[in-house]
Parts: structure tokens; C-alpha cells; sequence
């Protein structure tokens, strides 16, 4: 462990000079998955100090933070021992203490974004019914609390009905769709009861995924990234493509739609707005995570300023970056586990192998462990057209032996 100074906040000391890189304030991160890895790759650049916490040791982003510190960012005596050494406190996952993070707050704790939109976005449900108050568009919902009430919403909703957990949620894990109304007991059962929380959604059987990145500055300046698509595979997500093919009517509106959710939200930071694009030219509202995301891996390659880096800026109250695309075109496909164990990376390593042969792609790795569906990094492939970075995606998927890439 490294020796910890207390060079307190940029505001307090705005007449001295910094003392190292270009904000001199310690960025606090809760979670150190790969989020937090890339966070700290952007801070590396501009010498910013990032220090995290997580239960796991060897995490990725452990490795490469100025201090990691192990304990859990759902405990809360961990986040406010932790909080301590922070110049500003932020996250890299919502399933954080939210409560403990509200009262570090009124004891004058820097959290961007601010607690309250962690409390907020971390129950789906009450995420769902803040933005439909905000007169957000969004797939209908209705909480269920027994049997009795998932058949009446099964009646209201119709099949199939889509059952998610209000708390805890990734990759779908905490989502499952009864095909009728028969399969609700198990359904229910395979969410683990209602006991911890469940709510149903009529079931969007949407045209294509977007996402959209909204950047809000601590000066509350607004910045959004390209609206992009996203392709979910057995609910992870798969590919992303930057920019999305939609008319410009489409993209107009959802840009409209995710700032008007971030609007909602109070904090700086880097905002993802999860889309549904319907047949008939709606855009709902899915979900929004309060900080850098898995659509905008791609921004690292392909945009004059990473999600990474913006995120940095928007908390330290730096200027935002600009989020245009610096190539025509970009696709990101995340490498997930195959496979357990050796037969896994051995997979991983062969598709990573071509993927070094192909130009315009990169290879993020952050892997501690093989397992099956787990994501374990993701390859950006650039090019000068979307039909160009999708051959040289099939090249490296070998779904294309020839071709001039
Ligand atoms: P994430 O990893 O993005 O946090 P999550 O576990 O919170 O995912 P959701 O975003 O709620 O899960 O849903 C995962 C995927 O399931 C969506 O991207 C979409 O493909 C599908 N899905 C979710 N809600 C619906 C719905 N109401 N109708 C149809 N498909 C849906
Ligand atoms: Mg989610
Ligand atoms: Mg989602």
C-alpha cells in the first residue's frame, strides 16, 4: 500500500497550483470491474489519481488504480472509510450503497453523479416510475407482490410478459419472460419469489436497440454521443454500431429522449440511455446507467473524447470533451467466455489472435477468470464504412475467409 496525502479538494485550494496532472482532486470509484479499469487507463493519461474500491483483490481495475482498496461498495462502514480519501466519490456500477452514500452526502461528500440518482436507477421499478412521472416514454409496468397480481398484469400486459427483478440487475440476469400464464409459478421461482422485488413489463417487441451517451458537466453543459445500436445476444450485449443506421428524424428523437431522462437526474457524469425503437417509430425509454457503459466502449477508438475520459472530466468539473466520431464507422464486439476453464481461453485466444491481424481492430482484455457468458473484454474494430468494419468483424469471427478487408 502507498503512502496517502491529504491534498484535499480542487475548490478548496483554487489559489494553489495543482500538485500533480490536470485536476489534483482524487477521483474515488465504487466497483473496479472493467469499467473502472478503463476509467483508470483514461485517467493515466492526464495524470489524474483514481483510487478504488472492491470486494475483489485482483479485479481489473486493481492493477492499473493509483490505490485500490478491498472491501464492499454495498457495506456501509467500507464506503465511508473509503469515502475519506476522496476528493470526489463516483461509480462504476449502480448496485452500490445508496443510503450510506445519501448521508455521506449531507455531511458534505462530493458524489457525482449525486446519490439520489443511484437510488434512483438502482431499483428498475422505481427508476421506471421516476421517468414515467417525467412524462418519459416507456414500455408500460406495474409491480407484482403475488401470484394473483402477476396473472392480473399477464391479463392487462398480455403474453409473453416480461418479469424482471427490481434490484441487482445485469445482463439480464433478473429478467425472464412467461410465454403464458401458466409458467408464472416458475417464472417467479426462477427470480427468486417476490420476495426481493419484482415487476412485470409488456413485452416490446422492439425493431432494433439504440443507446445513447449523455455527458452532463458539474456546470450542468450537456454533450451526447452518436445514438448507436445495440444487438443483444441471450440478453448480453453483443455487438454495438456506431453510428446507428436510423433516419435522422430517429436520431433527433432519441438524443431528445435520453436528455430529457438525464435531465431528470440530478449529478455529473456520464449517463447511458438504453432504447427501444418500434415498428411504429417509437422510441421508449429502457433502463439508464449512471455511468459509463458498455454501448460506449467503442468511444475509446472511435470519438475525439472516450466516455472514459468524460466521465473524468464531467465529475472534476473539467470541460467536457467533444463526443463526435473521429471515424466513419465502428463496431464493438465483446468476447464472451465460451467455455469454462482452459477450453474457454483457448477460444478467447484464438479470436483474439485474428483479431491482432486485422486493421482498424483493437483488443481490450481485462479477464480474471474464464466462464461461460462472462464477459471478459471486447475488440473495436474502425474502418472507413459500416459494410467495411463489419467484414473485418466476420474476418475475425470467421465468418468470412475471403474478401478484401
Ligand atoms: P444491463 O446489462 O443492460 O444492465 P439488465 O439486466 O438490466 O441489462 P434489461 O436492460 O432490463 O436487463 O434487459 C435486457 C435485454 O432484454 C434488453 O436489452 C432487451 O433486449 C430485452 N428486454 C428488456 N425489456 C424488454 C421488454 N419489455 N420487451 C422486450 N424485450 C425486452
Ligand atoms: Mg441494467
Ligand atoms: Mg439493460
Amino acid at each position: 500500500a502507498s503512502v496517502q496525502r491529504d491534498e484535499g479538494s480542487a475548490s478548496e485550494r483554487k489559489d494553489a497550483m495543482p500538485i500533480h496532472g490536470v485536476s489534483e482532486t482524487i477521483v474515488g470509484v465504487l466497483g473496479g470491474g472493467q469499467l473502472g479499469r478503463m476509467l483508470c487507463q483514461a485517467a493515466s493519461q492526464m495524470a489524474i489519481k483514481i483510487v478504488t474500491l472492491d470486494p475483489l483483490e485482483n479485479c481489473p481495475a486493481s492493477a492499473i488504480s493509483y490505490q485500490h482498496f478491498v472491501g464492499s461498495f454495498d457495506d456501509g462502514e467500507s464506503v465511508r472509510e473509503f469515502a475519506k480519501r476522496c476528493g470526489v466519490l463516483t461509480v462504476e456500477i449502480e448496485h452500490v450503497d445508496a443510503v450510506t452514500l445519501e448521508k455521506l452526502e449531507q455531511q458534505g461528500i462530493d458524489c457525482q453523479p449525486k446519490a439520489s440518482t443511484i437510488r434512483i436507477i438502482q431499483d428498475k421499478y422505481l427508476q421506471k416510475v421516476h421517468f414515467s412521472l417525467h412524462g418519459i416514454p416507456l414500455p408500460d409496468f406495474i409491480q407484482i407482490d403475488d401470484l394473483a397480481s402477476a396473472e392480473k398484469a399477464g391479463d392487462l400486459f398480455g403474453y409473453p410478459l416480461m418479469i424482471k427483478s427490481k434490484r441487482l440487475a445485469y445482463d439480464g440476469r433478473g429478467n425472464a419472460v412467461a410465454c403464458n400464464k401458466e409458467d408464472l409459478p416458475s417464472v417467479v421461482t426462477a427470480l427468486g419469489g417476490f420476495d426481493h422485488g419484482l415487476y412485470v413489463e409488456r413485452w416490446t417487441p422492439f425493431m432494433k436497440e439504440l443507446s445513447v451517451i449523455v455527458a452532463r458537466g458539474r456546470d450542468n453543459s450537456m454533450q451526447c454521443y452518436p445514438v448507436v445500436e445495440t444487438i443483444h445476444k441471450d440478453n448480453i450485449c453483443h455487438i454495438v454500431e456506431a453510428p446507428a443506421n436510423v433516419s435522422g428524424k430517429i436520431k433527433k428523437l432519441s438524443i431528445d429522449v435520453a436528455r430529457k431522462a438525464v435531465t431528470s437526474l440530478e449529478g455529473a457524469g456520464v449517463f447511458a440511455v438504453e432504447l427501444f425503437l418500434t415498428r411504429d417509430g417509437q422510441v421508449l425509454l429502457n433502463e439508464v446507467a449512471p455511468r459509463p457503459h458498455n454501448s460506449g466502449h467503442h468511444t475509446i477508438e472511435s470519438c475525439y473524447t472516450s466516455q472514459y475520459e468524460q466521465h473524468l472530466r464531467a465529475v472534476l468539473g473539467l470541460p467536457l470533451g467533444d463526443p463526435s466520431m473521429k471515424t466513419p464507422s465502428a463496431i464493438m464486439y465483446n468476447i464472451l467466455g465460451e467455455d469454462e476453464g482452459d477450453a474457454g481461453f483457448y477460444l478467447a485466444h484464438q479470436l483474439i489472435g485474428r483479431a491482432l491481424n486485422i486493421p482498424g481492430a483493437t483488443v481490450h482484455c481485462f479477464l480474471i477468470e474464464m466462464r461461460k457468458q462472462r464477459k471478459m473484454g471486447h475488440i473495436t474494430i474502425v474502418g472507413p464504412s459500416m459494410n467495411i468494419a463489419r467484414r473485418r468483424l466476420n474476418l475475425i469471427l470467421e465468418k468470412e475467409t475471403t474478401g478484401n478487408h
